[in-house]
């Protein structure tokens, strides 16, 4: 597989991973659980089973990578400059109205709603249902192949995969496996990290127990994105419709073997992060990138954790871990209790009679 894929991995940074079960023997790294261990990437990557739209798109998406800077002094009206979504700017785009990116984060926030990613500051949360919550309104932000000031302003996740060695912490304790954990306070709204990890099709999913538990959907039979490509009339027409099956289709994010640290983060029923989609200068599949966004202020030392959904819960879980659940648990026990005891107490009160 390796050598067909299509997009090349980058290799991400690595985060200190530490068992302390307290069981000499079950702490050494060659008893960990195997799902534990992983390859660490810093971008999505083509893995197998993707629709031929997808992989097809993700081709054409390259090929605007390949031409587009190179080729646009000379060749600003042939079909390879109407690929491009990413912005010709020198300038920081979230001022420019003339930025192909601002026009296209712009299409995004009129359809789905939600307001601009601008770099350090907290990303809105426009929606009131608690679920959900950015799942739905994904944004656009300049990418790598940009061309605008390396400190451009709409280009906002540029440095989410960067600088996390001393910023988070994997552990693994009695009861819990392992868990991620924050060493930095950060604000509501923030871009924690992405997600990361292959690009799959529906029946690579349902092919594993722990590709299903591990993975994320990231196209879910996404007409919606339809409504936004439609409205981008300069696009290449091979590109536009391959793009129109691909984000019909379903693809999942599966970082078992190749991922990052995030794959750690724990399921909560009362989570401090949420999952964000954001395109990354550009429109195909490989430009789509799984945020995680904090949606509580976060201190150090915190447990990172997100809502992996009601359906997660049932089928794997049974019963839920998180400390919501441990906690209500502990009370509906405790309650159970109390009603047992009256009732005890009002049928000796009875027998006393
Ligand atoms: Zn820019
Ligand atoms: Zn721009
Ligand atoms: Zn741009």
């Amino acid at each position: 597989m390796s050598s067909s894929r299509i997009i090349r991995a980058s290799k991400g940074e690595i985060i200190k991973m530490t068992s302390a079960l307290g069981d000499p023997m079950m702490d050494r790294r060659l008893n960990w659980p195997s799902t534990a261990l992983f390859n660490t990437i810093s971008n999505n990557i083509d893995g197998e089973g993707l629709a031929p739209s997808v992989k097809r798109s993700i081709e054409l998406g390259m090929e605007q990578e390949n031409h587009v800077s190179f080729f646009k002094t000379f060749l600003s009206l042939t079909h390879l400059f109407s690929f491009q979504v990413c912005c010709s700017c020198d300038s920081d785009c979230s001022t420019n109205a003339n930025c192909e990116c601002l026009k296209m984060a712009r299409l995004m926030n009129e359809t789905f709603g939600g307001d601009l990613i601008v770099h350090g500051q907290p990303i809105d949360n426009p929606a009131s249902d608690e679920k959900k919550m950015y799942w739905d309104k994904p944004r656009f932000v300049c990418g790598p192949r940009c061309t605008c000031r390396k400190d451009c302003s709409l280009n906002a996740i540029q440095n989410i995969d960067m600088n996390q060695t001393k910023k988070f912490e994997i552990l693994r304790t009695d009861g819990k496996g392992f868990c991620l954990y924050a060493n930095f306070d950060a604000d509501e709204g923030t871009p924690i990290a992405s997600f990361n990890g292959e690009l799959v099709g529906p029946g690579e999913v349902k092919k594993d127990m722990d590709v299903h538990q591990y993975s994320l959907q990231v196209i879910a039979n996404d007409d919606p994105f339809w409504r936004v490509l439609s409205k981008c009339k300069s696009m290449d027409k091979e590109y536009k419709d391959q793009l129109k099956k691909a984000y019909r289709s379903t693809v999942f994010v599966n970082p078992l073997k190749k991922g990052n640290f995030t794959r750690m983060t724990s399921h909560s029923c009362d989570p401090n992060m949420e999952i964000l989609r954001v395109f990354q200068g550009g429109v195909s599949p490989a430009d789509l990138r799984v945020i995680f966004v904090a949606t509580k202020a976060i201190k150090a030392g915190d447990e990172l954790t997100f809502n992996y959904g009601d359906d997660y819960v049932e089928e794997h879980l049974g019963t839920c871990l998180c400390d919501k659940c441990k906690e209500e648990r502990r009370r509906s026990n405790k309650r159970k209790i109390e009603d047992t005891t009256r009732v005890l107490r009002s049928q000796a009160k009875k027998q006393c009679t």
